[in-house]
């Protein structure tokens, strides 16, 4: 064999896999393979200046990459059973949140000393939301910041190149069953390996639904999340982010009964374009450094959707709205909430007249053209009832990125161990379906690193 263990994939998944196969185990030969270019080379071409959009490159530096789809995101680090996955339907409540709080602690080791951890616990705005019909879910957030998690990133990978092979700009084209392991082909050659560890994240949902069609490992259909990014002034939500930071916020509408919630809150933070797979939607994020502030919030509203019968394709109706998003508006569509209220676009001279600076360059447009009614209905029952919490947020000027979708992989079947029907075979974080947050691909990565040491 080449390796002890391969590790497909340089995310939070990967990473802190190998991180503690090292440190139980010093003497493993391992390997990681990375789609994406190492930390130190990725960089996303938009400047806002000559570049303004999204490019499509070949390899998107936002999703891949050693820090993976994590590596410019918020950093903020969930502690937390209520959101971000559902890991500990498989390993336990307990266990998850130990996970995630070792998580922690490696991150404050590598840099990340300083950064608050913000908690619900105790808060008055729990009773502030439900005297409103709205309900806060219970989390601990460490927020690192896309700055300070980059460093956090740097550290981890300089201590981990001493005792890891890493092979970056190297996507793995197939996973092959051999005699005692497997074999990992890339376009230049292939490798045998005893154990492999999957982690490749959203970016890799297509593959790693193709690596299952050929091994016939059972999968099961996984939800969507469809909605919008909301941007206004950081004054309005500051009384919740300054206490919070984040605050998962959930409420059922009048009309349908769905749910929509708050997701990815980024006080004083910029709105970004995020390319999955050649499709344009919206994300957010923001600096720990005062200096990099900007004087928005922004969130996300959403609705999720689960397909069953007989259309089982969350994933593919999610990206054929937003397909309709980049068909209309080239990119991401912005809207003024006054505007989308009067059944009106946003125009060029309508976003002037606003009171408010745009942190992504978005075309305005009209929303209510791209999403369905059910889910913009949702999204304008939400804004209003976030506007009693949060008196301002239903403003004229607020704006809505368009379109924002949670793509979810496809749930693969995978045992306590995270390991799949075949023995040595493990699918971990995003990948798997079964996490969708930093902290809970990184917990992932830790409990399968014990379980294959053990
Ligand atoms: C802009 C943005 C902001 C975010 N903010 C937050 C946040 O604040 N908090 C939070 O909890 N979550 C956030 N997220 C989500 C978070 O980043 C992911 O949940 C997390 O990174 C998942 O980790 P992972 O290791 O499972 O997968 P990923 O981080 O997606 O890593 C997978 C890696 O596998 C590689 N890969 C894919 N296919 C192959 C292949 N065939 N061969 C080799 N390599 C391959 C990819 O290039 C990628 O680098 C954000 C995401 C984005 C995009």
């Amino acid at each position: 064999m080449n390796f002890d263990i391969v590790i497909i994939g340089a995310g939070p998944g990967g990473i802190f896999a190998a991180y503690e196969l090292v440190k139980l185990k010093p003497e493993l030969k391992i390997a990681v393979f990375e789609a994406g270019h190492s930390l130190d080379k990725r960089r996303c071409p938009i400047d806002g200046d000559k570049i303004k959009s999204c490019i499509g490159c070949k390899s998107c530096s936002i999703m891949s990459g050693f820090g993976g789809a994590g590596a410019f995101s918020d950093g903020k680090y969930n502690i937390t059973n209520d959101f971000g996955g559902t890991l500990y339907e498989y390993i336990g409540k307990k266990h998850a949140l130990e996970l995630m709080h070792y998580v922690d602690e490696i991150n404050m080791r590598f840099g990340g000393e300083g950064c608050k951890l913000y908690s619900t616990a105790g808060t008055r705005f729990k009773t502030l939301c439900i005297q409103n019909d709205l309900h806060l879910l219970d989390a601990s957030v460490r927020h690192l910041g896309t700055d300070i998690n980059y460093v956090v990133l740097e550290n981890i990978y300089a201590q981990l190149k001493e005792k890891v092979t890493f092979f970056f700009d190297t996507p793995v084209e197939t996973i092959k069953l051999i005699p005692g392991g497997y074999e990992i082909r890339v376009k230049d050659g292939a490798y045998s390996c005893e154990k492999c560890i999957v982690s490749v994240g959203r970016s890799g949902s297509k593959w790693m639904e193709k690596i299952c069609k050929e091994l016939s490992i059972p999968t099961e259909s996984n939800r969507v999340d469809l909605g919008v990014r909301v941007e206004l002034p950081a004054t309005v939500f500051a009384h919740l982010t300054d206490e919070l930071y984040e605050s998962k916020i959930v409420y059922r509408t009048e009309k349908y009964g769905d749910k929509v919630r708050t997701f990815c809150m980024n006080p004083k933070g910029a709105v970004v374009n995020e390319n999955t797979n050649g499709i344009i939607t919206v994300n957010g994020h923001s600096y720990e450094d005062p200096d990099m502030q900007t004087e928005n919030t922004n969130f996300a509203l959403l609705v999720s959707l689960h397909f069953s019968e007989p259309f089982k394709d969350s994933n593919g109706y999610g990206e054929s709205i937003a397909r309709l998003s980049n068909m209309l508006g080239g990119g991401v569509i912005v809207q003024r909430f006054g505007d989308l209220i009067r059944g009106r676009r946003s125009t060029v001279g309508r976003m002037e007249g606003a009171f408010i600076t745009p942190t992504l360059q978005a075309t305005p447009g009209d929303l209510s053209l791209v999403l369905p009614k059910r889910i913009l209905d949702g999204i304008i029952e939400m804004i209003y009832a976030l506007d009693k919490v949060a008196p301002g947020t239903a403003n004229e000027d607020t704006l809505l990125y368009g379109v924002e979708v949670k793509f979810y992989n496809m749930e693969v079947e995978v045992n306590k161990q995270l390991e799949s029907c075949y023995h040595g075979l493990y699918i971990i974080g995003d990948g798997s379906g079964i996490t969708h947050s930093l902290s809970h691909a990184s917990a992932s990565g830790v409990h399968v690193a014990r379980s294959i040491v053990e």
